[in-house]
């Protein structure tokens, strides 16, 4: 099947229960996809509610398949994961936001880099060793650099045995689509978190609901109370933004303001906005 994608193109996305034969096909295409350089990253990005400034993008990586079209992560990474191929792909996306946060840095956008990180990711041994190589050599400080972790992440040990070797490393830590699995709000206080993203689901009714106003005032107030930053992603309408702004929600990202975009765009979009 293929949908109108959230940047215009075609996303192709087998149903992968029903036709594990069209997910074999992909892994197969998936492992030579680095080498031939059928992935890029997508920007999007992240506004400060006070001043209404770019403060950093996310890079969301997508597959330019040779014969499918563009397919989605919410397709690839899975198959990645299953085939193990999540190592070589993973590496490919730090090494490539640095890449280019590097770029942005010499043409004088200073900018933080979010990268997403799945579970698997971070129960690789020498994940730490590997995230610092690549800012070495791209010479790129590490307090620019943020991972982006999703909430389930915090019931696996393992994983969050990992949070400690990157925060000693200096990069941020954040809890992706906070508020729609469980939050462990004990955990949160202990952990070297330093900021929260809001998950659209959470806000989309917003302007008509009580009940949705009350659940992120809560967590606003909560997350600044522990000294976290608070992230609303998936901002769609102005008013969404209005009620996220009068919450004190600290930084906004959605449509409303950009959809992901190729870097040559993203720093097109962002000098306008500087400028
Ligand atoms: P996510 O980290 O929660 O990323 C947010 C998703 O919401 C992105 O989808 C983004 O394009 C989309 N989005 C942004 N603004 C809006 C909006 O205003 N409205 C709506 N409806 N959607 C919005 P995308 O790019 O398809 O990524 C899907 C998921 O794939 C990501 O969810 C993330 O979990 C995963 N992913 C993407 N890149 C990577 C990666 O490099 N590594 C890993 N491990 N996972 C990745
Ligand atoms: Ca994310
Ligand atoms: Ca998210
Ligand atoms: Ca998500």
């Amino acid at each position: 099947a293929k949908r109108a994608g959230g940047s215009g193109f075609a996303i192709f996305e087998p149903s992968m229960e029903q036709d594990s034969r069209a997910q074999l096909e992909l892994q197969h295409d998936l492992r030579g996809a680095i080498e031939r350089g059928e992935l890029v990253l997508y920007y999007q990005p992240k506004i400060d509610g006070r001043s209404g400034q770019i403060t950093g993008v996310e890079a969301l990586v997508r597959w330019q398949h040779s014969s499918k079209g563009v397919i989605s992560p919410a397709v690839f990474i899975p198959i990645a994961e299953r085939f193990g191929l999540i190592g070589a792909l993973g590496q490919w996306v730090i090494d490539e936001a640095c890449r280019q946060l590097r770029v942005w840095l010499d043409q004088g956008l200073r900018m933080r880099v979010s990268i997403n990180m799945s579970a698997h990711q971070l129960r690789q041994e020498n994940l730490v060793q590997r995230i610092r190589r690549s800012l070495h050599a791209h010479t790129v400080d590490p307090a620019l650099l943020t991972i982006e972790i999703i909430e389930s992440v915090l019931m696996e040990d393992e994983a969050v045995r990992a949070f400690a070797g990157l925060a000693q490393l200096g990069v941020s830590l954040s809890i992706d689509d906070f508020g729609i699995g469980y939050c462990n709000f004990a955990l949160l206080r202990k952990l070297p978190v330093t900021q929260l993203k809001v998950d659209r689901s959470l806000f989309t009714d917003i302007q008509h609901s009580s009940d949705a106003l009350a659940v992120v005032d809560a967590i606003v107030k909560m997350a600044h109370a522990l000294g976290l930053r608070v992230v609303a992603e998936g901002v769609e309408t102005d008013a969404q933004r209005d009620m996220l702004l009068a919450l004190r929600c600290d930084e906004l990202q959605g449509y409303l303001f950009a959809k992901p975009m190729s870097a040559e765009r993203l720093t097109l979009w962002a000098m306008g906005d500087e400028g």
